[in-house]
């Protein structure tokens, strides 16, 4: 027989095959639990009135008390109602556009109402569409002051199984919940974090008693929630480091070598923070796993080379992969000149490598003659085998998946390389801790000294030519420019004419100028030819949509002009704006707009435009988007959440990483008494899911 919580939900009264059918397509609903962990989404406070003078159309749900007054005239036409509710402060209009027969035979005269609805402007009215209607009794107090609001479905309200519907057949399943439910939090964590009971949780989640039970009802069921996610990617890391031993890479002597001559600045205080926490890893004797996140410009760069210089003295092999040829050739150049001086073989592997070249080049890889390797994703390819590879770094991350970064560890017999994920993209912490939890988290939190903080400018279009003359002002004193469009329109063609309209316009604009422009349709080697003309100088202004968003580096490049701004996202444009203000010059970052802005437009470039920092910048993307938006989330399946929400739920978060933590620390195996419970749901929760087990 199965468990109370794996009934089939058909089997519960008043849903039968048909409806479980629908709960199942629509709401994926198939058992008792799915039903119990089917959360309401808002509540609604019976005991909160609003009055109808304080209606704003920027309030959600309120609910008023009223007469419906006059009942007559009550416009009834075929498929329309209206009525209006009066209350001391003043009248407002209801309507309906269903069920319109059967609401009029409802409305009585002289009767209090009370009236649930989201205020609306319409034809210039405050309005209720399609209100709630419930006679009020001002002397009892509502038995439920707060009612649930469940999430559904066109289909499933033809079906009785509208809000109110599936409370119904919450309460139902719930006066059958037993009365002694499994306690996933164990006793001491409960104590500690005043964490209320499972079954008292799963009662005021969906009936509260009141507020305080609702919140604590909340904090139970997210803090559950989030604990388990962190106790597996905790328990993930634990795993790697006690079984998968690294190589131990202790000879600081390259390094040092590199340090003392030809290091080409000072490194700052974060970078050499992080170089102490790589090179710990490095010699611990289990694998590395660390994410490097630095804003762009912080100069990551550099750090990877001093990694790979560690790896390198004890006879290592080392790769770094880029997600472009053209970051690919940049990393090469620089990397190139660092190598010569210390006469470490490197070369370079992309999708456009001569096979001539490539089968040599694969040759001395395997037999250990060549000892770096920098590329684009063509470096996981089957035929890549390296003779003892020790370190892999992968910049850019979030452009690889998952999957591909697995497969990297297996480019080794014996240990599994060392990995160094680095990111431009800054993630909140709580997002990090989620997505990456099973790394170690490396931030490069200052930039390199000297450095003019760039200045972010919003104009309108029609400003237009005061920012032309800028332009002209700035390439005559050296400077170069970037103009970037965005990709507004489905179909590629078009995106395509919106560039190459650009290009005309600046052309026409600037008659005398050298100008390049680089576009997805362009062969690699174009690309590269454009680009290499733009890094030497010969030509002033780059034109180009998004392809040039990540990586490249030119100094003297001080303008970065993004047309039609509003279409892009924060990230993006943070992204955008790294590319200049690489140079000891003062940068500028010009944001043109339409006039028009809506609010999360203008929410967006008031943000790029009041700050350079890249952390406050991706907390407010969090915001703005919620978090499955952002990039690489999607992919990592780990946001499957229930009730948590990350882009409010920080503190508990960090609270339940931390509980996961002692638990892990205290019991790595969960094998005491007290922690068996954890051991139960977790062996069930990793044999009903798919998506963790790459994860690592
Ligand atoms: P990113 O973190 O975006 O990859 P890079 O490594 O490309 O940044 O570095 C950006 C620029 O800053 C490069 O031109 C690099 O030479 C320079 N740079 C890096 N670190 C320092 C430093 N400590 N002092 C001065 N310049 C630095
Ligand atoms: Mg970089």
């Amino acid at each position: 027989m199965p468990s109370f919580y794996q009934t089939k939900i058909e089997f519960l009264r008043g849903v039968g095959p048909s409806k479980a059918t629908l709960l199942q397509q629509e709401l994926q609903i198939s058992t008792f639990d799915d039903l119990l962990q089917y959360f309401p989404f808002r509540y609604e406070d019976r005991t909160q009135f609003h009055t109808i003078a304080m209606l704003r159309e920027d309030l959600p749900y309120v609910q008023l008390r009223g007469f419906i007054h006059p009942i007559k005239p009550v416009k009834t036409e075929k498929k329309r109602l209206t009525a209006s509710l009066k209350d001391q402060t003043g009248e407002v209009k209801l309507m309906w556009f269903q069920k319109v027969q059967w609401i009029s035979r409802q409305l009585q005269p002289n009767v209090l109402y009370n009236v649930v609805g989201k205020p609306v402007i319409y034809r210039g009215q405050m309005c209720l569409i399609h209100p709630e209607l419930s006679t009020a009794d001002p002397r009892q107090a509502p038995s439920q002051p707060i009612l649930p609001v469940y999430h559904t479905t066109e289909k499933l309200k033809a079906n009785y199984l509208d809000s109110k519907g599936i409370a119904k057949l919450q309460q139902r399943l719930l006066q059958r919940l037993p009365t002694s439910v499994a306690e996933a939090i164990p006793e001491h964590l409960r104590q500690r974090y005043k964490i209320m009971g499972k079954r008292e949780a799963m009662f005021h989640i969906h009936f509260p008693k009141n507020h305080e039970c609702l919140q604590k009802a909340r904090f139970r069921l997210k803090f559950e929630e989030l604990f388990y996610v962190q106790l597996r990617l905790l328990r993930l890391r634990h795993v790697r480091l006690e079984k998968h031993a690294g190589e131990v890479f202790g000879d600081l002597s390259l390094l040092k070598q590199f340090y003392h001559k030809d290091l080409p600045f000072g490194l700052t205080p974060a970078q050499k923070r992080v170089v102490r926490e790589i090179y710990r890893d490095l010699q611990s004797g289990s694998q590395m796993n660390r994410l490097l996140q630095g804003d762009v410009g912080s100069g990551k760069t550099i750090v990877a080379w001093l990694s790979m210089l560690i790896v390198l003295s004890s006879g290592g092999q080392v790769t770094m992969m880029a997600p472009t040829e053209i970051l690919a050739e940049q990393h090469y150049q620089v990397l190139q000149r660092f190598a010569a001086s210390m006469d470490l073989s490197i070369a370079m592997l992309t999708g456009s490598t001569r096979p001539s070249e490539r089968s040599g080049l694969l040759a001395a890889l395997a037999q250990g003659s060549l000892r770096i390797l920098i590329g684009t994703h063509a470096l996981i390819g089957d035929m890549v085998t390296f003779k003892n590879l020790g370190l892999a770094i992968i910049d850019e991350q979030h452009r690889f998946g998952v999957a591909q970064r697995a497969k990297l560890f297996q480019k080794n017999q014996s240990y599994a390389p060392h990995v160094l994920i680095m990111t431009a993209t800054p993630i909140p912490r709580t997002l990090a801790m989620t997505l990456y939890g099973d790394l170690d988290i490396s931030v490069i939190d200052t930039m390199p000294e000297g450095r003019k903080p760039i200045r972010t400018l919003h104009c309108f279009d029609a400003q237009r030519l005061r920012v032309f003359r800028f332009i002209r002002e700035q390439i005559a004193l050296g400077c170069q420019v970037y103009i970037i469009y965005p990709l507004i329109e489905e179909s590629e063609q078009l995106d395509y004419k919106n560039l190459l309209d650009g290009y005309e316009s600046i052309r026409r604009a600037f008659p005398t100028t050298p100008i390049s422009m680089i576009h997805s349709k362009m062969k690699p080697a174009d690309k590269d030819y454009e680009m290499q003309r733009f890094v030497k100088g010969e030509t002033k202004i780059m034109i180009g949509t998004t392809v040039i968003e990540v990586g490249i580096d030119v100094p003297n490049a001080t303008v970065m002009v993004v047309e039609n701004a509003e279409y892009f996202g924060l990230a993006q444009l943070h992204q955008l704006r790294g590319r200049v203000g690489r140079g000891s010059g003062q940068a500028y970052c010009i944001l043109m707009t339409d006039y028009k802005l809506n609010e999360k437009s203008r929410a967006r470039i008031d943000t790029m435009v009041s700050t350079n920092d890249g952390f406050r910048i991706a907390d407010v993307d969090l915001r703005l988007r919620g978090p499955g938006d952002l990039v690489g989330v999607q992919q990592s399946g780990v946001l499957a959440l229930k009730i948590a929400d990350l882009s409010q739920d920080g503190q508990i978060l960090q609270v339940a990483r931390e509980a996961a933590k002692q638990v892990i620390h205290q019991d790595p195996a969960l094998e005491q008494h007290e922690h068996a419970s954890i051991k139960v749901q977790l062996d069930a929760m990793d044999s009903t899911s798919h998506s963790w087990s790459d994860t690592g």
